[in-house]
């Protein structure tokens, strides 16, 4: 069983001296857990942000073995719920084989190919479904601005607004990145944040300024979208990735509160964990624009155990294309 070590919390960047890599035991399921074999890691900035301590979750810890999402099949189960060949969602961690509480494990439905389970119809398709249709509240017409757009919840957050009616800006790092959106994905135009002057460009790609922004980022793209927002704006709260990488800048955004006030904003942090009683209502959605070709998939799938925490180190500088993930 090759399993993926934290060794040590990283006080600065992420690099691959924080990890190593070690042949343990299969476990033996307890009752009320399943043996799973793990077929694919989600890789997601989150797992940076755990590192720091406890947020929705608890933090982890050094000399344990790295926490992750993962899709599994059942080996063998000592659970009434689940049987040998089920597939399931949840923590498996970095590693081949985990035993699992059944009561922490989600069944999935048998889909070809079963990546979406983890990009489209995971928690990156879910997490753009309702932090922009229920937080963001995005009407047909207005702009709507989505950072870490080429990501893998930004990406399908521009193209869901884009569905909705909405014209739709990206930011994002670097010439391709911005190409692909529009050329590929349909936004109308994109921003790319490594270019300097934000705010500049953004004003051009936004001449109507900016009726939802979904900060996947925090920081100073936040600073410069909150300055652009239109009264009754709204602010979906998604994530803060240029924070999690190494230590938080020494400023904090301006303008807050001051223009959250003057400009009557709703500014809402949500936690895709909290819709999954709604869970269907989304699939049926994303499953139908799928279908049709309104909704395109990009998934970046590394192969190999060993290379995820190169995957993760990669994820947070921007390498990736929508869902990154590793096929273990
Ligand atoms: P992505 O697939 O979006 O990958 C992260 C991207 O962030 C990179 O590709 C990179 O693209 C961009 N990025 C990295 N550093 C910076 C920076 N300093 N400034 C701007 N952009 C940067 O990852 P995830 O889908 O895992 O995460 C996206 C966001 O969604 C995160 O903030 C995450 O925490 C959040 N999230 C929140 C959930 C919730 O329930 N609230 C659930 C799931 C995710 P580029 O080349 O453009 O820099």
């Amino acid at each position: 069983n090759r399993q993926i070590l934290l060794v040590d919390k990283p006080a600065g960047k992420l690099g691959p001296e924080h990890f190593d890599m070690r042949n343990g035991t299969i476990p033996q399921p307890r009752d009320g857990e399943a043996l799973l074999k793990v077929r694919y890691i989600s890789l997601d900035a989150a797992n940076r942000a755990w590192m720091h301590g406890a947020t929705y979750r608890a933090a982890v810890e050094a000399n344990t073995v790295m926490a992750g999402g993962g899709i599994a099949e059942v080996i063998s189960s000592k659970s009434p719920g689940l049987a040998e060949g089920d597939i399931v969602f949840g923590d498996t961690g970095w590693q081949e084989y985990a035993a699992v509480p059944a009561k922490h494990l989600s069944k999935m439905p048998k889909i070809e190919p079963m990546t979406y389970l983890l990009s489209v119809y995971g928690i990156a398709g879910l997490t753009a479904y309702f932090g922009l249709l229920d937080v963001g509240k995005p009407k047909v017409g207005e702009t709507v601005v989505v950072s870490a757009a080429a990501g893998s919840v930004g990406s399908i957050v521009g193209q869901i607004a884009r569905i909705k009616g909405c014209k739709v800006v990206g930011i994002a790092g670097g010439k391709d990145k911005c190409h692909w959106l529009t050329s590929e994905l349909g936004f109308d135009a994109a921003v790319d944040y490594k270019d300097g002057a934000v705010f500049k460009a953004l004003k051009a790609a936004a001449p109507n300024g900016i009726d939802v922004y979904f900060d996947n980022v925090g920081g100073d793209i936040f600073e410069a979208c909150l300055a652009q927002m239109n009264n009754n704006g709204r602010i979906a709260c998604c994530g803060a990735i240029s924070q999690y990488d190494g230590a938080p800048s020494a400023t904090g955004p301006r303008g807050v509160p001051g223009l959250i006030v003057v400009k009557r904003l709703t500014v809402q942090g949500f936690i895709v964990m909290d819709y999954m009683e709604r869970r269907n209502e989304a699939l049926r959605d994303l499953q139908s624009w799928v279908a049709s070709g309104a909704l395109k998939v990009q998934e970046d799938i590394i192969s190999g155990l060993e290379n995820t925490p190169q995957a993760l180190i990669g994820l947070l500088a921007g390498e990736n294309r929508g869902k990154r993930m590793v096929k273990v």
